[in-house]
């Protein structure tokens, strides 16, 4: 096999450019890494078409009860089985990458077992 003329002494301008498009690598690969958890922090909109379908509401005080019998005031996200947070927000199954309020509520409310 004929290697000449791939070593880098005879192209010296390579081994910079090398490390430069590694240092670029590593930086994407890391990027790539906390894109998925930046995602899980993007709020619910009351306004996504499945929210409006569910009458989502990020504040539970403002359900509309006449469309909702059902609901009662101690139904809130942060108490539904669908619910993964422990705080003020955080993920719901039914919406994923979009974190709810935990003090919001939807109908697809089920109650923590
Ligand atoms: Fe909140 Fe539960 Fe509806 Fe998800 S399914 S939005 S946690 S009430």
């Amino acid at each position: 096999m004929n290697t000449e003329g791939n070593a880098p002494q005879d192209h010296p301008g390579l081994v910079p450019q090398r490390r430069r498009f590694l240092t670029l690598l590593a930086a994407c690969g890391t990027a790539a890494i906390a894109l998925p958890a930046l995602a899980d922090v993007v709020p619910l909109p009351e306004t996504d078409p499945t929210a409006q379908a569910l009458g989502y509401k990020a504040d539970a005080t403002q359900v509309d009860t006449a469309k909702f019998p059902k609901h009662t005031p101690q139904q809130q996200c942060a108490n539904c089985n669908f619910f993964q947070g422990t705080g003020a927000s955080g993920p719901c199954q039914l919406f994923p990458g979009k974190a709810v309020n935990a003090k919001g509520w939807c109908s697809a409310y089920a109650a923590k077992a």
